[in-house]
């Protein structure tokens, strides 16, 4: 992916078929979904790919079990649909994990055990295994580090997993190898307006501060959680409410284990997850309706308290404050159409709709079904040219990377093939002895991934700041270094980049 020749194209193009606006999930899947029909499609996105909502989730590709518990079977079906292609079209990013539910009450055996006897029967042919009962034994067997005051057992259910920021940026370059166009860090302003209709965009570079006048047929907001400000006149139909779900990361001895746990009810009536991620632990996630929309939300101490209320009483060593490697915070987007449902409350489906400005906005929905609102969206805005450009083929794209034998405890297994070439690139011993991070990662990013920034490279293309914040911190200068060098930069722009770092870093720090 090069910037600068994307940048030339808004010169050489005069009409795209398709502008979209985000990108996060479902502006790359959209964007995707066009490009692999023939379209011409360029997708924009104000700051990096993901930075949003969509590299702070709990990095699940599931059906959803508590949804279940709503009876939004349909959702939960065609979830458990996607996650099976997902796995298909994308082996070296979406694992297959073991999941338990610890039981301390023998009646809870027989409810989530039918529970998640009815999550298999869903997932049919697309199962990614079946559900087992473990006697206590066994279930210590499988998470060494839980709580066995009063365990009865567990019940012990697959599900998939990934790295969503890994996940976009292989979507990105795969937009690519189809046909299509992405550029980072050009902001959306306004809609291009030509005889009382609209007729494209108004978009800023923020990197050159430059504004472009663009052309397209039609226009995708896919902007999560920012999508109110796009909505126009359907503003008063559907609206995105936030919901602010946070996460902490500790050490890997807290759950010592392959397998993650599932607590299936928090004080709040919610789940909670407690993950192996990265050689640390991932544990999530809160929903509280947020009113502060922010692309870098701090998280309120309350959502830390929760956590580490709640996981206490499934862990035998329970994680405190001091613990705390990393802490993100991420908004839902939710639609809404009634402004009295809490965000609890509200469905995880999207939900795509043409304002009366011409604008498709794609609401809603969750990472798992990304793919499926990309091709639905494109379904909808083509409905009288299907013939022309085809039906949807996401569901058998590989995408970028795809490499079906990988090694999950091998952090770099997120490469897939590219792994070869980025060892190519230059060093591969890691600056760090607590995250992996090398020469070779950092200049494969910039130069292969679109990295621009020091946060591109340290939260998104290498996870760093979302494994050890400190960790990050300390080793920021020198990779700003390595950057400077191979963009040959000075010493102000290394400067500008620290003073930009490395106050967004802090909010990673308890
Ligand atoms: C805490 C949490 C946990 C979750 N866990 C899971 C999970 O485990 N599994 C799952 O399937 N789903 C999960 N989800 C849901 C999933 O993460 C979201 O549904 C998905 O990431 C939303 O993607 P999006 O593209 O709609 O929004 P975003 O990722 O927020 O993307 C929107 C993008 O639009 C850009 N933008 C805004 N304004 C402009 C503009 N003017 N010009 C250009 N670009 C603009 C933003 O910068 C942003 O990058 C979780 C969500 C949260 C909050």
């Amino acid at each position: 992916m090069n910037r600068d020749k994307n940048i030339l194209l808004l010169s050489e193009v005069s009409v795209w078929d398709l502008i979209v606006i985000g990108g996060g999930a479902t502006g790359l899947g959209a964007a995707l979904d066009a490009a692999s029909r023939g379209m011409k499609v360029l997708l924009i996105e104000k700051y990096d790919f993901s930075k949003g909502t969509s590299s702070k989730s709990t990095k699940l590709i599931h059906g959803g079990v508590r949804y279940l518990k709503n009876a939004e079977f349909k959702l939960v079906r065609k979830a458990l649909q996607e996650r099976y292609i997902l796995k298909k079209n994308a082996p070296h990013l979406v694992q297959n994990k073991d999941f338990i539910i610890p039981i301390y009450s023998w009646i809870h055996f027989i409810f989530y055990g039918i529970g998640l006897k009815l999550y298999d029967a869903i997932s049919g042919k697309w199962s990614f295994g079946g559900t087992k009962f473990l006697n206590k034994k066994a279930t210590i067997e499988h998470l060494n580090s839980i709580n066995t005051k009063g365990l009865k057992g567990g019940v012990k259910y697959k599900d998939g997993q990934f790295d969503d920021a890994r996940f976009a940026i292989s979507l990105a370059h795969t937009i690519e190898i189809e046909g299509g166009a992405v550029l980072n860090y050009m902001e959306y302003l306004s809609p291009k307006i030509e005889n009382k209709s609209i007729t494209g965009i108004i978009a800023l570079d923020k990197i050159d501060q430059k504004e472009f006048h663009l052309s397209s047929k039609y226009i995708i907001n896919a902007t999560g959680v920012f999508s109110n400000k796009l909505m126009m006149s359907i503003a008063s139909k559907f609206k995105i409410k936030a919901s602010r779900g946070t996460h902490i990361v500790v050490d890997r001895s807290f759950l010592d284990s392959q397998n993650a746990i599932m607590i299936p009810k928090t004080i709040d009536g919610r789940v909670l997850f407690v993950i192996p991620w990265n050689d640390k632990t991932l544990i999530g996630t809160t929903d509280e309706e947020s009113n502060e929309i922010d692309i870098d939300l701090s998280t309120p101490l309350k959502d830390i308290d929760f956590i580490l209320e709640n996981v206490k009483h499934y862990l035998f060593k329970y994680p405190q404050k001091k613990d705390i490697k990393s802490v993100f915070t991420g908004l839902r987007p939710l639609v809404s159409n009634n402004d009295n449902s809490s965000t609890k409350e509200l469905s995880r489906a999207h939900i795509i709709h043409k304002s009366g400005e011409g604008i498709i906005h794609v609401l809603g929905g969750k990472w798992t079904t990304y793919r499926l609102m990309g091709s639905e969206a494109i379904d909808y805005l083509l409905r009288d040219k299907i013939l022309q450009f085809g039906k949807s083929t996401t569901s058998s794209i590989p995408l970028f990377g795809f490499k079906d034998d990988v090694d999950f405890q091998d952090p770099l297994h997120v490469y897939g093939t590219e792994l070869k070439r980025l060892k190519t690139f230059g060093s591969m011993v890691s600056l760090s002895n607590h995250i992996l991070i090398s020469e070779a990662m950092i200049l494969y990013a910039i130069q292969v991934e679109m990295a621009i920034n020091l946060e591109d490279v340290l939260a998104r293309r290498i996870r760093c700041l979302f494994i050890d914040a400190n960790e990050t911190i300390k080793i920021a200068p020198k990779v700003a270094q390595i950057m400077a060098k191979a963009l040959k930069k000075d010493d102000t722009w290394t400067a500008k980049q620290l003073d930009l770092f490395l106050p967004l870093a802090s909010k990673y720090i308890v």
